[in-house]
């Protein structure tokens, strides 16, 4: 059995206060009402738990107190929310608390299996239908059973379809969310884009040992990759219309068209950064980009605000400096803030960044992003008003390979009610895929993919 980490905030403070307010609530019974001096005296929680511990010979009202207090602070512990995010990338299981929760995680084997326990947490109408939201098709987990181990602990049994390398972190209330306890299953081994990419190609060309004779005209040396980036997903699900849209929802319906037609052209192919409902931190999106060696880099958005009757598509490249209007800043303010409510396990975002960090000299791939830019912008206003003529420039953090050209379109306002509707209609969600594909055509035919030593064919 092996112990994980826990991390040093979550260290056994909540959970010892919480038995100790079961024993207050029994003595609370007995001595009678509150009494509001004494929880006013008590100001934090740390204080209480030290006074409970010091001087248990106080007088039966402080006794009445304390449990009180350290009551509310239990009720508070309890997992309000769960949900679960299956994906091939990793599993994603969310338990939601009103407060910081104590917690354990161990790996048990033959057979493979995880042990959350839940310390103060009792068996709440929300952890019990846990088990409930397991997909048949998740690749990680088989099974999963909650119960209580003991007084004040909640166990989560789960059950793995195989061995995994488990996460678990808390994140900070944000948004709609209060404090979430997040334990992400990711496979042993991670799946390689790239090699995902190579064996799904049927279009490469069969290696051949004969002299391949000189065509007549210059030919296309490799196949363009396209990175297709379906925005927000999982537990970050965008922005939200008015009658109930999800921008997550709307940005991978759009993508996978894309991804579509692009794979029907001879000389491109896609890749998706998402290809279901689940939550891909900004820094990986960037990065699956990198690996698959992406020619272009396209983020799908719908964008939001707070005026109703704002309109229209834009599109946008990244700003090494200042963006180009308050709007734009706003806007990548707001999209940057995706890895808070998506959920983002700290210690893993800060190694990516540092990573970005030394890549600095992103002029040259900034200027190709405007000219791709353009050529979109130009195609979709075809079938939309444009909200801005030129193309917008800010400090997107997904735009920031230093080496890919990339673009963020935000193909209509999911705020207002009437582009609402349009983004959910077929037909225009296809229009607006084609818009895309002829703008990325109209760029690849003034910059064909240069044949690179490390061209995959
Ligand atoms: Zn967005």
């Amino acid at each position: 059995m092996a112990e994980f980490w826990v991390p040093r905030a979550l260290q056994p403070r909540i959970a010892l206060h919480c038995g100790m307010a079961r024993a207050g609530r029994e003595s609370a019974r007995a001595t009678g009402p509150r009494d509001p001096a004494a929880i006013r005296g008590a100001s934090t929680q740390r204080e209480a738990g030290r006074a409970f511990g010091t001087r248990q010979s106080l007088a039966g009202r402080y006794l009445v107190a304390l449990a009180l207090l350290l009551g509310a602070a239990c009720a508070q512990a309890q997992v309000v929310s769960t949900r679960i995010w299956p994906a091939k990338d990793y599993t994603r299981v969310t338990l939601e608390t009103k407060a910081q929760i104590k917690f354990q995680l161990f790996a048990v084997k033959n057979p493979e299996r995880l042990v959350l326990d839940l310390e103060g947490a009792e068996l709440s109408p929300a952890l019990a239908e846990l088990d409930g939201k397991v997909a048949t098709g998740d690749p990680y987990i088989d099974k999963l059973r909650v119960g209580r181990n003991r007084p004040g602990v909640v166990r989560v049994v789960i059950d793995l379809k195989a061995e995994v390398k488990p996460q678990v972190f808390m994140l900070k209330p944000v948004g709609e969310y209060g404090h979430r306890l997040v334990l992400d299953l990711y496979p042993v081994v991670a799946p390689d884009p790239l090699a995902a990419l190579i064996e799904a190609d049927g279009k490469l060309p069969k290696p051949t040992q004969e002299p391949v004779p000189l065509p007549d005209k210059p030919r296309v040396s490799r196949l363009a990759t396209i990175v297709i980036d379906p925005g927000h997903g999982g537990e970050d699900p965008g922005a939200l219309g008015r009658l109930g849209s999800r921008e997550k929802d709307i940005t991978l319906t759009i993508a996978k068209r894309l991804k579509q037609l692009i794979d029907a052209e001879p000389e491109m192919r896609a890749v998706l950064t998402r290809d279901g409902d689940f939550y891909v931190p900004l820094q990986t999106r960037v990065d699956k980009a990198r690996r698959v060696k992406a020619d272009l880099f396209v983020s799908v958005h719908a964008d939001a605000f707070i005026r109703p009757h704002a309109r229209g598509s834009s599109v946008f490249a990244l700003s090494e400096r200042r963006a180009t209007s308050e709007a734009a800043r706003w806007l990548a303010k707001k999209e940057n803030e995706a890895d808070l409510v998506g959920g983002v396990n700290i210690d893993v975002k800060d190694r990516y960044l540092a990573q970005t960090l030394l890549d600095l000299s992103q002029t040259a791939t900034i200027e190709h992003s405007l000219r791709l830019g353009n050529a979109v912008l130009g195609e979709l206003g075809h079938v939309n008003t444009l909200h801005k003529a030129q193309v917008e420039q800010a400090s997107f953090a997904v735009l920031k390979s230093p080496d890919v050209p990339s673009i963020l379109v935000e193909t209509a306002f999911i705020s207002n009610p009437e582009e609402e509707k349009r983004l959910n209609d077929e037909i225009y969600q296809d229009q607006l895929a084609r818009a895309i594909l002829g703008g990325i055509k109209r760029y690849l035919t003034k910059h064909p993919p240069r044949p690179s030593p490390v061209a995959l064919n």
